[in-house]
Parts: C-alpha cells; sequence; structure tokens
C-alpha cells in the first residue's frame, strides 16, 4: 500500500451497524464526524450497514434460492454500505461540514478475485487524497470492494467494514484508527454474556487477533492483521460514550500486573465434521484438507483420533456459514481417500481460553477443564497453541461455558 507523500495524518474512522441502525444516530455519528474535523485535518469515515441490514438481506436471498451465487450476493451485500454512505455524508453536509461518500471502488479498494471473503490486495487511495484536499470529509462504504482487472464487486466477509478502515488508515499513514462500536472496549470476554467481564484498557496484536479468529466478534480478524502489518494502531471505543478511553490495540502494550490468561472467546456458529474409517498412512490429512483450502473453507480444531485396524477418524470444526459448501464437497473427499463415510455435527461451539504463552504455563489447561467439568459440560475436542486452549462443546452450553471459564481465572479482577 503506497502511502500518499506530504500533508497532515488523516483521522480514520469507523462506525458499526448498530452506530448508523437509524437516522437519529447518523445524524448524531455526523455531529462527532464534525467535530472530528474541527479537531484534525482530514477525516475519513467508514461506515457498516444500518443495524440488521445485512442479515435481512442474506435472508432475502435465502428465500429466492437455496445457494445463491456468491457474485450475486456480494452485489446484493454491498448494497448496505452503500446506502449508508451518501446517507452520512448528506447528513455532515446539513451541518454545514462538506462531505463526499465514495464506494469501495471509488475509494481504491482492491481484492483478491474472490466473493464473500475477499482479502485486500492493494489501496489506492488517490481519489481519498484528493478529496481531503478539497476540504472534504471522505465517507467509504465499508465491506465492499472490487476485483482489480475486472471490477467486479466483492465483499470481505463478515465484520468486514473493519478492515476497509485499518486498510486505508494504512495506506493513509494515519496516526490510529478508530472503530466506534456498541461496547465500550475489547473485553474479557463478550459483555453480553458475561456481565462483570472486564475492560482491556490495552491488548498487543497477537493476542487481538487470536480472539477475533476465535469468536470475539469486535474486532474482523484481517482488521488486526492488517493493522499488525503497518503498525497501525486500533483504538476500540463505544460511538454512544465517544469520551471514553475504550481499548487500544497495539504491538507493545504496557504490561498489567495479571495472569496469563487474556481473555475467553466463544464462536457459536460453527460444525464438527468427522471423516469416519480413514486408511491410516501418509499423505492422506493433506488429500483432505487441500480441497478444502482450495474452496477457501477455513478448518480450525483438528483431530485426529487414534488409529485401529490401520483406520482412524479426522475431525475438525469449520464455520457453519460454510457448511453447505461442505455438504458439496464431502462425497468426493470421502471417496478420494477411501474413507468410510463422512459425518456432520452442526450443533457445537468452540469456547477458547487466550493469552501468550497460556500452553507453557502450569495449571491452565487443568483448571479450563476443571471449570468446565464443575458444570457438567461435555468437551468433545480439545486443541492448544502456544497461545490459546480451545475446547468444542454443545451449543446450548456454550454461553455457561464462557462464564464458568471467565470466573475461573478471575478474569473480572485486574
Ligand atoms: P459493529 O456493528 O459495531 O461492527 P459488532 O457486532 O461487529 O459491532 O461487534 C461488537 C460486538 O462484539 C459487541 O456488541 C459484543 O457483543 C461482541 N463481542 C464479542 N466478544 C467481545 C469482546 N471480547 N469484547 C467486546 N465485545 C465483544
Ligand atoms: N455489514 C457487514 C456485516 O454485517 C460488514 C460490517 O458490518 O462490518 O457483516
Ligand atoms: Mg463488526
Amino acid at each position: 500500500m503506497t502511502q500518499p507523500q506530504g500533508g497532515e495524518r488523516p483521522v480514520v474512522q469507523k462506525y458499526g451497524g448498530t452506530s448508523v441502525a437509524t437516522l437519529a444516530r447518523i445524524r448524531r455519528v455526523a455531529a462527532s464526524v464534525a467535530e472530528a474535523r474541527r479537531a484534525a485535518g482530514g477525516v475519513v469515515v467508514v461506515v457498516s450497514a444500518m443495524g440488521a441490514t445485512t442479515d435481512r438481506l442474506l435472508g432475502q436471498a435465502r428465500r429466492l434460492h437455496p445457494r445463491p451465487p456468491a457474485r450475486e450476493l456480494d452485489a446484493l451485500l454491498a448494497t448496505g454500505e452503500t446506502v449508508t454512505a451518501p446517507l452520512l455524508a448528506m447528513a455532515l453536509d446539513a451541518l454545514g461540514t462538506p462531505a463526499v461518500s465514495l464506494s469501495g471502488l471509488q475509494a481504491g479498494i482492491r481484492t483478491a478475485p474472490h466473493h464473500r471473503r475477499a482479502r485486500i490486495v492493494d489501496v489506492v487511495p488517490q481519489r481519498i487524497t484528493d478529496e481531503l484536499e478539497r476540504g472534504r470529509v471522505v465517507v467509504v462504504a465499508g465491506f465492499q470492494g472490487v476485483i482489480a482487472d475486472t471490477l467486479e464487486t466483492t465483499t470481505l466477509g463478515r465484520g468486514g467494514s473493519d478492515t476497509t478502515a485499518v486498510a486505508l488508515a494504512a495506506a493513509l499513514g494515519a496516526g490510529v484508527c478508530d472503530i466506534f462500536t456498541d461496547v465500550r472496549g475489547v473485553y474479557s470476554a463478550d459483555p453480553r454474556v458475561v456481565a462483570d467481564a472486564r475492560r482491556l484498557p490495552e491488548i498487543g496484536y497477537d493476542e487481538m487477533l487470536e480472539l477475533a479468529a476465535v469468536g470475539a466478534a469486535v474486532l474482523h480478524p484481517r482488521a488486526v492483521e492488517i493493522a499488525a502489518a503497518h503498525a497501525v494502531p486500533i483504538r476500540v471505543r463505544s460511538t454512544f460514550h465517544p469520551r471514553d478511553q475504550g481499548t487500544l490495540v497495539v504491538r507493545e502494550p504496557t504490561v498489567e500486573p495479571r495472569q496469563k490468561v487474556r481473555g475467553i472467546a466463544h464462536q457459536e456458529d460453527c460444525a464438527k465434521v468427522t471423516v469416519v474409517g480413514v486408511p491410516d498412512r501418509p499423505g492422506i490429512a493433506a488429500a483432505i484438507f487441500s480441497p478444502l483450502a482450495a474452496a477457501g473453507i477455513s478448518v480450525d480444531a483438528i483431530v485426529q483420533n487414534v488409529g485401529h485396524a490401520g483406520l482412524t477418524d479426522v475431525s475438525f470444526t469449520v464455520a457453519a456459514a460454510d457448511l453447505d459448501q461442505i455438504h458439496d464437497l464431502l462425497p468426493q473427499l470421502v471417496a478420494a481417500v477411501g474413507a468410510a463415510e463422512a459425518t456432520v455435527d452442526a450443533a457445537i461451539a468452540k469456547v477458547s481460553v487466550v493469552g501468550t504463552g497460556v500452553l507453557g504455563s502450569p495449571g491452565v489447561a487443568a483448571r479450563m477443564f476443571r471449570a468446565l467439568a464443575d458444570q457438567r459440560i461435555n468437551i468433545g475436542m480439545i486443541v492448544a497453541s502456544e497461545i490459546r486452549i480451545t475446547a468444542t462443546v454443545p451449543r446450548d452450553r456454550a454461553q455457561d461455558a464462557v462464564r464458568a471459564l471467565h470466573r475461573a481465572y478471575e478474569l473480572e479482577r485486574l
């Protein structure tokens, strides 16, 4: 991403769906943006679709087609953000703050040639810098981009407006990217599930990326990846309490005196796939996972069971949103590896304990399993890395599991 030369560093702010859900809220956001404009030089604002618009559009698509074509779905879903951006630009203009709205295409957001979860590969921010020089606030429709050579519309994956904002902050050389949302920052667990979850004043990119990747929806994982790659600090803060400090996501957070566990994340919309009776020989895992990777399906929590009589079972978890595609691929996959069958359990959830060095810390894993056992929550698969331990649990016990783990590590305390 090439940064423009000269000029002051612009401010980049992003407002999520709840923050722009109604015209009254858009007006309120406009007032905050106008204030930021008075304090800073250039202001770039990224907006999400209003309220539950994206879910509503997805629902409409599914009513017309059991498996809507990805290209058309992207064309449809992008309209949510396309509506918010001009509305906010108008609200700003009404306050006497000159503003211009830009689509992903106009803002120079170029993506890889994939639909639904396209990666940003380049940002060409010339139009944005031109508009900033004219003294206008630039309002960019989040979540959408275009394939560089065909100009086909793409979307960045659910929650992807965060990624638009951080990519623009990186490309424009902004000092910080402000993510305004409906909670007061990043918490030790989803504050809607754990009433006494604690707001984290600061968190490092590594831990934030891990939390986001395993379900902490407050930031899109790719936004954190881009922020880390370009050393852009992210401030997650509340639209409704704009004076709050929020949470600063940075490379080197100020170290708090604390234990190793940073937070608990959970993902309720996942499913477990088991390929049963797989011949236990080299190359089988590659044969199972390569076609999934080629289809753009990300797989987590892979477990290969102990083999019996030369046969083994391989289980993994996937996002529930990928199940349609998985169902299409399974017959061919089962045949390719000579397995007996494949089964899908769509009623599971994942809970994860995240913190730098958790696995190497004596007792962290034991405490997790004890806390779940005390609640009589049955653990399915367990996977661990240096920075997290994840267990699958029955979906209807996921929230109990998060609360039990939060208590077990006393995360409500500093
Ligand atoms: P926006 O529309 O502003 O992008 P999102 O719904 O995508 O908002 O993300 C904010 C939501 O993330 C919160 O309402 C909260 O329920 C959820 N969330 C999950 N985990 C966390 C966490 N650790 N800290 C804060 N919020 C979290
Ligand atoms: N509107 C999109 C979604 O609901 C993108 C976003 O809000 O970040 O996923
Ligand atoms: Mg979001």
